[in-house]
């Protein structure tokens, strides 16, 4: 059993190494962004709303985010443990986080960084555009919104995790194996025996 944040700017590869992630350790995967954007193509009342700050690449308000958030994770009781990927982009949705694992009786045992500088993040979401069809991947200053959020209201959370020993950074330049391998070497450590399915 562990609980996972997959942590790092736009574009640094969380949704692509937290399906690998799934594979090895049979964790379910909770993507906010997905989760809006599925909002979104249903035309909820909920997505409508979102769809207003993504456009501008904004933080969508928390307790929005939140109630989402725990929707899915009360969803999954037969769950062995989630990966938080794009979730938690602020300190109160970080203490909000921490408070449902508790009445879960469960709790964050990890946050991992996957580190990837600016530049590079601009080129990769430029070029995943194409493939993602996101009206947010296609505007430069809508991608450097996104940063500059990034940094300012998300950037505390890695060290709201630090504080409880609980932050990793890895570098999230390379092959996806080789980044896999990375968090593999953090996470292995711990899963219990006969939990995880090496590959
Ligand atoms: N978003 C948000 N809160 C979340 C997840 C997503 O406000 O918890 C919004 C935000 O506007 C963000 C956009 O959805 O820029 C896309 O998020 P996603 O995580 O899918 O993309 P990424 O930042 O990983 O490229
Ligand atoms: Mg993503």
């Amino acid at each position: 059993m562990i609980n996972l944040i997959l942590f790092g700017p736009p574009g640094s590869g969380k949704g692509t190494q937290a399906a690998h992630l799934v594979e090895r350790y049979g964790l379910v995967h909770i993507s906010t962004g997905d989760l809006f954007r599925q909002e979104i193509g249903n035309g909820t009342p909920l997505g409508k709303e979102a769809q207003a700050y993504i456009s501008r690449g904004e933080l969508v308000p928390d307790h929005i985010t939140i109630g989402m958030l725990r929707n899915k994770v009360e969803a999954h009781p037969e769950a062995h443990g989630f990966i938080f990927d794009g979730f938690p982009r602020t300190i109160p949705q970080a203490e909000a986080l921490d408070r449902l694992m508790a009445e879960e009786g469960a709790a964050i045992h990890l946050l991992i960084a996957l580190e990837v500088e600016d530049e590079e993040i601009v080129r990769r979401i430029k070029g995943r555009a194409a493939i993602s069809g996101r009206a947010d991947d296609a505007n430069e200053s809508i991608i450097r919104n996104r940063i500059a959020v990034y940094k300012n209201e998300t950037a505390p959370v890695f060290d709201y995790y630090a504080r409880q020993g609980k932050s990793h950074r890895v570098n999230g330049i390379g092959s996806i194996e080789e980044i896999f391998q990375r968090l593999c070497i953090i996470i292995d450590p711990l899963v219990e025996p006969g939990e995880s399915a090496p590959a």
